[in-house]
């Protein structure tokens, strides 16, 4: 009897004192962790959300990138972190979809998690460096075709987004590629200016800034509509290689165990912070889409993980990528 009631208090004792929690949550800086380099597309969208999450929070949001293994290592930081809010996992299809059918993470990406927010996603671009001689996507295909090796294309990980687009770009056009893996597309981007490697299947977000200056070369985007900001390059319907569709969404994450009421407060600054219109101006100007209202649920996220996670694992494993 007295040992039940014991129990019973140190229950409450702890639920009140995680009630406390949830309630003077954030009582201290926030950390996002980031599993690519400093730079890059992922990196460019956290700081952006982080930058206003924090007017909304009243605490210091700031990134952290921990990269390597396509954004394993930092999705398993995350993991391994206390439930209580501070350390909040940003990734994509690469990372909390595709990485599940690729890696040996020791961590699961549905049971181990738990979802925030979906964030913006944008279509894949198709670039090359100035130096390779075709103009167009077909040009571009019949080069690819007549090389005696394969041409090289810059990743940010086996499993990432630009490897998962690459692959698929394979699939659909029946090229072969030698992939360079990085540890994300901000380095490969440098390279690809630099003219150290042929191509990368690019979140246009990352390379759209060098298209327009003139440094590489695009020659298609992966959608059935062209992106109002980068409205010159074609849609790869367009440019023939009809149905090669894919986008790249976004999200937010922390461990499982995360008092629902501290995930619904991280999930109200980020959606105010994807409403704001000054943040909506600079992804606008990425060409990153802001998901519907109704897709900015924590709820919603789960779901379209799951669906993702039944779409794409298939193909991955069909293609038996290899880690090195
Ligand atoms: N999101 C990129 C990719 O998966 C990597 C990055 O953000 O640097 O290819």
């Amino acid at each position: 009897m007295r040992k039940a009631i014991l129990a019973t208090l140190a229950a409450l004792a702890a639920l009140s004192s995680s009630i406390a929690r949830a309630e003077n949550f954030p009582s201290h800086p926030i950390t996002i962790v980031v599993p690519f380099s400093a730079g890059g597309p992922s990196d460019a969208m956290a700081r952006i959300l982080a930058e206003r999450m924090q007017r909304t929070l009243g605490q210091t949001v700031s990134i952290e990138n921990v990269t390597g293994a396509a954004g394993s290592i930092g999705v398993g930081r995350v993991v391994r972190a206390a439930p209580d809010g501070y350390t909040v996992s940003f990734g994509h299809l690469g990372t909390h979809v595709a990485n599940g059918a690729i890696y040996n993470l020791g961590y699961d990406l549905v049971t181990d998690l738990e979802p925030v927010v979906l964030l913006p996603s944008n279509p894949m671009v198709i670039v090359s460096k100035n130096a390779v001689p075709a103009k167009t996507l077909k040009e571009l295909l019949a080069w690819l075709k007549a090389q005696p090796t394969p041409a090289t294309a810059g990743t940010a990980g086996a499993g990432s987004g630009s490897h998962i687009a690459g692959l698929y770009f394979e699939n659909a056009s029946g090229i072969k590629l030698q992939y360079v893996p990085y540890r994300g597309t901000a380095p490969a981007l440098n390279d690809l200016v630099a003219g150290q490697i042929d191509l990368i299947v690019d979140q246009l977000s990352n390379s759209i800034a060098q298209v327009r200056a003139g440094t590489i070369r695009a020659y298609a985007v992966t959608d059935a509509r062209r992106v109002e900001s980068a409205a010159e390059i074609p849609t790869t319907d367009e440019a023939g290689l009809p149905g090669f569709h894919m986008t790249l969404w976004s999200g937010l994450w922390v461990p499982r165990g995360t008092p629902k009421d501290i995930i619904a407060k991280l999930n109200a600054a980020a959606v105010e912070a994807m409403n704001d219109p000054a943040v909506r101006q600079k992804f606008d100007g990425l060409g990153l889409q802001v998901p519907p209202p109704d897709q900015l649920t924590p709820a919603a996220l789960g779901s379209w993980q799951k669906a993702e996670i039944a779409k794409w694992w298939p193909m991955i494993k069909a293609a038996n990528v290899k880690v090195q």
